[in-house]
């Protein structure tokens, strides 16, 4: 497991692609500069570890394009110390982002294989998540709540309304809506019961999955 300057350069690369592309936040595109992507895939796929690609982990499931991930991850304007609930933990990159930027991270995962790889694996190149839940995210995670952020990583029929239910007001919900191509939403959580919606571009996510199997 070696990050080295070859990677780095690499890494440096695709956060000018990111940035070109349109990502501005310098804190996200340091995280992204920083955390070795290449130890979450095999290590048969280290070449396509810093193109900006999604790419297959176990399970049929992928790990997210590094833009899109930037993408969400400025959506959620995640400041030190905030408390955030990642829906779809993968390959737990993401995580790992959210990680580096300071957040109180709970992540959960349907998949028991990928989460139990990632449950061991973050730990071991230094990321630790305040909590990794093998469940299923359409419930969100009520022991925990109220979240300053929510991120989903799985394309979502529709909104969970747990999940909405579970934001502190003034908290951001990012969530891809829809069945084939999927809707970059946030939802701002204004008041009790007052919710306000922001739709951005069209992502591909794989699908956000009800009951198990
Ligand atoms: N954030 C991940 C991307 C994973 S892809 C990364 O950085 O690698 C989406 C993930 O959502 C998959 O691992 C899939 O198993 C998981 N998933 C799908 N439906 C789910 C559900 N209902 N609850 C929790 N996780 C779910």
């Amino acid at each position: 497991m070696k990050d080295t300057f070859k990677h780095k350069g690499m890494r440096q690369q695709l956060v000018d692609t990111i940035k070109k592309k349109g990502i501005k936040d310098e804190r996200v595109l340091g995280a992204i500069g920083k955390i070795p992507r290449h130890l979450f895939m095999d290590s048969g796929f280290i070449d396509h570890a810093y193109v900006d690609k999604a790419f297959p982990i176990a399970a049929d499931q992928t790990i997210s394009q590094p833009y899109t991930v930037a993408f969400q991850t400025e959506l959620m304007q995640v400041k030190p110390g905030d408390k955030v609930l990642e829906i779809g933990t993968g390959s737990g990159y993401q995580c790992a982002v959210l990680v580096e930027l300071g957040a109180k991270v709970f992540s959960i995962e349907r998949q028991q294989e990928l989460f139990k790889k990632t449950s061991k694996f973050l730990p071991k190149i230094g990321y630790r998540a305040k909590k990794l839940i093998f469940g299923d995210g359409y419930k969100g995670l009520a022991d925990e709540a109220p979240f300053d952020s929510i991120i989903v990583t799985a394309g979502a029929p529709f909104v969970p309304k747990p999940l909405l239910s579970q934001l502190k007001v003034g908290g951001r919900l990012v969530i891809p809506v829809g069945d084939s191509v999927q809707t970059m939403t946030l939802y701002l959580r204004k008041g009790e019961k007052e919710f306000e919606k922001h739709e951005f571009g069209e992502f591909r996510f794989v699908p956000l999955l009800e009951d198990k199997n």
